[in-house]
């Protein structure tokens, strides 16, 4: 049964839209109940308001901390209007039905994400709001509950339909909103304390997120889908502006994630560039210049690297994007652009164009989710890093310092590419990707193909995995794997070490007078 509604409670830190959406409310006859700043922002559109302080005869007091915590507030928005006793008490106390309640609250996340110190984040917590919006919510029965500016139109769109009133469906879907909000405002507060005193452990993590774009529709057209805000305001693909292109897909999202976090290991010290393809990278290298780190990732695999994502860990100048149109490339994603690599980018209009404003810190710590049947799996991000003090050499040889620094660099892109994970790299680029295969033979022999194909496709004297370096994510079970690259031309590996038959697998490296480190760290990544 549709309710008409008659007195509306507004109360909201974002004042976007709320002087139009009271407007229409009063010219449909509603009367309007404010907090301070709000009532003076409607009071001075020329709106009459009653102060929620003249309806409770208590002022806001204690910094706003107090102002509509208050059973004239409370009774009016959780009273039930078909129960006598309900009915008696807001006569005994000459409590006021409220119909309406509209709140945003306190900014408290983007609070957080400006880098705000302890106490001015402790402060911008809103109490009062999520008590009267989880209030209002309970009683749908009578009450509608507005929490985003975004559904301003939908009430008003919902009065005109049924005659000044709200129907009990649409009361429903708003309370399910509501909640929705409290309990992702109340996760920000938990995520932002869990990191303010340290806690870095993934248990009792609260799931917090706003959402920041409704996607058109997830990793296949038949899936819903949006895009979350974790508020911790981290360098990348969800706080990055963009300059150019169509909207991000769930893909684009997913993938120049992968892109940018993997160039982000290599720090600003050198250029570096990741090409990536289905969340996998084709092609990473580093260079002297931007562009040299570019031509070299391409030079990896560019057959896949058609369509693919492009990451920088530097600025974007206008030679480098010169070089990345010749080819089409869904995203490119880097820290910054200058004018003149923004002007040739915007030749191609399909094309998306990122800049974060600088690269994430790769160890901070960050929780992940997965989804399971009837769960959820909550870990630490993979934060390892090995250094050259944590390889023990296992072979006779020792690796050279050329092959040191390309085992480290290749150990990096490992940990980025799906299990079971085989990278062949040579003077800091990849010349082989096996990424996502069920077994590590398999990767290994993939990888090497790959190589041939680009050999056979560029002219190339020779494999590019001739005197390469290798990486695999796990261990070897068997010497097979290595065998394969030792046949491919690697003539150094890197890997945790670890198997059974570790001995085997050193053997067999001896026998080809390859050299061989393990880190005793492993990078799975599923
Ligand atoms: P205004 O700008 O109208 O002064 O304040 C609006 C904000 O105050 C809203 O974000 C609302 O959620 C919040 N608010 C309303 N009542 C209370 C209360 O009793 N305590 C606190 N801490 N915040 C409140």
């Amino acid at each position: 049964r549709p309710i008409p509604l008659t007195r509306a409670l507004i109360s909201v830190s974002d004042k976007t839209g709320l002087v139009e959406f009271a407007q229409a409310l009063a010219a449909r006859g509603v009367e309007l109940l404010s907090t301070g700043g709000t009532a003076k922002t409607l009071r001075e559109a020329g709106l009459s308001v009653r102060d929620v302080a003249d309806v409770t005869g208590f002022p806001e007091m204690m910094d706003g901390r107090v102002k509509t915590l208050h059973p004239k507030v409370h009774g009016g928005l959780l009273a039930l209007r078909d129960n006598e006793e309900h009915l008696a008490a807001m006569e005994a106390h000459q409590i006021e039905a409220i119909d309406l309640l509209v709140v945003n609250l306190y900014p408290f996340e983007e609070t957080v994400a400006k880098g705000a110190d302890y106490e001015t984040c402790i402060e911008n917590i809103d109490i009062g709001g999520p008590a009267m919006i989880r209030a209002a919510a309970k009683n749908h029965a009578f009450v509608s509950t507005v929490v985003d500016v975004e559904d301003y139109a939908a009430v008003l769109a919902e009065l005109d339909a049924n005659d000044g009133a709200t129907t009990y469906p649409f009361r429903q879907r708003l309370a399910q909103i509501a909640y929705a909000r409290t309990a992702a405002y109340d996760a920000a507060v938990s995520t932002w304390m869990a990191g303010a005193i340290g806690e870095e452990t993934p248990r009792r993590r609260a799931f917090a997120g706003k959402i920041a774009q409704t996607l058109r529709y997830g990793e296949n057209p038949h899936q819903q889908a949006a895009f979350y805000l974790d508020g911790t305001n981290r360098p990348g693909v969800a706080t990055a502006k963009q300059l150019q292109g169509k909207e991000l897909s769930y893909n684009n999202i997913n993938d120049t994630d992968a892109a940018f976090e993997l160039v982000s290991e290599f720090g600003t010290e050198k250029p570096a560039v990741a090409i990536i393809k289905h969340a996998n990278p084709c092609g990473v290298a580093t260079g002297e210049t931007v562009i040299e780190a570019y031509k070299r990732a391409f030079d990896c695999d560019r057959t896949s690297a058609f369509g693919g994502i492009i990451a920088l860990n530097q600025t974007l100048d206008a030679a480098t994007a010169e070089e990345i149109t010749k080819i089409f490339s869904e995203v490119i994603i880097a820290p910054s652009v200058d004018d003149a690599a923004k002007e040739v980018i915007a030749k191609k209009k399909n094309v998306r164009l990122l800049e974060t404003g600088g690269l994430p810190d790769t160890t901070a710590p960050i929780t992940t989710y997965r989804q399971v049947a009837g769960g959820f799996l909550v870990q630490d991000k993979d934060n390892g890093v090995i250094t050259l003090d944590d390889l023990k050499v296992v072979t006779e040889r020792q690796p050279s310092e050329q092959e040191l620094k390309d085992l480290l660099f290749a150990w990096k892109v490992a940990k980025h590419v799906k299990s079971n994970a085989i990278i062949y790299v040579k003077d800091g680029a990849t010349v082989g990707v096996g990424a996502g295969q069920m077994s590590r033979v398999d990767s290994t022999r993939i990888a090497a193909r790959k190589a041939e194909d680009m050999m056979e496709a560029c002219g190339m004297a020779e494999t590019p995995t001739k005197g390469s370096v290798v990486a695999s994510d796990a261990f070897f079970p068997f010497a097979d794997g290595l065998i394969t690259a030792a046949e491919a031309g690697a003539t150094a590996i890197i890997q945790p070490g670890g198997s059974m038959r570790d001995q085997e697998v050193i053997d067999a490296a001896n026998e080809r007078g390859l050299a061989m480190v393990f880190t005793g760290m492993r990078h799975f990544r599923h």
